[in-house]
C-alpha cells in the first residue's frame, strides 16, 4: 500500500490549495521555522480522524481552519484529503486507489468521505484498524510519542505491538460485543421485571 497524495485546502495555514505527491522511498519536506512542516503531518492526523485537539497541537478544534493573515480573510471550511494506493489489497476494499477527505466548517458540522462518497468516522476507522495506519498508530511518529513509547506511558508499548501484531481490531470487536451482552442482559431483566408484574 502506498501513500501517494496529499491534498489541503483551508487547513492550519494553508490558505490556498496545496497538493503533495508522494513518490517510492522516501520524501522529506523542508522550509524555515514556522513555515507549516509540522501542519503538513498535523493535517495526514486530523484526516485519519484525530479527535484530540492536543495532538493537533490546537487547543479548540474550530482552530484548525485557517484563521487568516494581516492580508487574508479567514476561510470557513478546513478540507484535507489522502490517498492511497492499495495494491496488494491491504485495505479491505474493491477499490485499487482509496482517498479519504474530512472536512470541518466553522459551524462544527463535519463530513467525512471515502471516494468522495459520504461516509461515517467509523468507516474509516475501520478500514485501515490493523494497518498500521490511523491517528494513533505509529505510522505518523512524533517527538512527543517517541517519549512516551520509551517512558511506556499508558501502556503505549503494549499498545504498538498490538497494533502491529493485528489484534486490535478483535480488541475492538470484543468491546463492542461485551457491550450488547449487557445492553441485552439489561432488557431481559426488563422483560422478567414486566413478566412478574403481569402474574
Ligand atoms: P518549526 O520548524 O519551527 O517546527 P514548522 O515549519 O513545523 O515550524 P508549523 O508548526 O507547522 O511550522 O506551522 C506554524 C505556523 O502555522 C505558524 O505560523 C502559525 O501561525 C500557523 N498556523 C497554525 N494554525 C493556523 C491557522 N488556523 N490559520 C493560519 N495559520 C495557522
Amino acid at each position: 500500500m502506498l501513500l501517494t497524495k496529499l491534498e489541503i485546502k483551508g487547513f492550519k495555514s494553508f490558505g490556498d490549495k496545496v497538493t503533495i505527491l508522494f513518490d517510492e522511498g522516501v520524501t522529506g519536506i523542508v522550509g524555515q521555522n514556522g513555515c507549516g512542516k509540522s501542519n503538513v503531518v498535523d493535517a495526514i492526523r486530523w484526516v485519519l480522524g484525530e479527535q484530540k485537539t492536543r495532538a493537533l497541537r490546537s487547543d479548540k478544534m474550530e482552530n484548525i481552519i485557517f484563521n487568516g493573515t494581516k492580508k487574508r480573510k479567514p476561510l470557513n471550511l478546513a478540507e484535507v484529503s489522502l490517498t492511497f494506493k492499495n495494491t496488494k489489497n491491504i485495505l479491505a476494499t474493491e477499490y485499487s486507489e482509496v482517498t479519504i477527505t474530512r472536512r470541518l466548517y466553522r459551524t462544527g458540522e463535519s463530513e467525512y468521505l471515502l471516494n468522495n462518497v459520504p461516509c461515517r468516522l467509523k468507516d474509516i476507522n475501520n478500514l485501515f484498524l490493523d494497518t498500521g495506519i490511523g491517528p494513533d498508530s505509529y505510522a505518523i511518529i512524533e517527538l512527543k510519542m517517541v517519549d512516551d513509547i520509551l517512558n511506556d506511558k499508558e501502556n503505549s508499548r503494549r499498545n504498538l505491538f498490538e497494533e502491529a501484531a493485528g489484534i486490535s481490531k478483535f480488541k475492538i470487536r470484543k468491546k463492542e460485543t461485551l457491550k450488547k451482552l449487557e445492553d441485552a442482559d439489561q432488557d431481559l431483566a426488563r422483560v422478567e421485571d414486566l413478566l412478574f408484574e403481569l402474574q
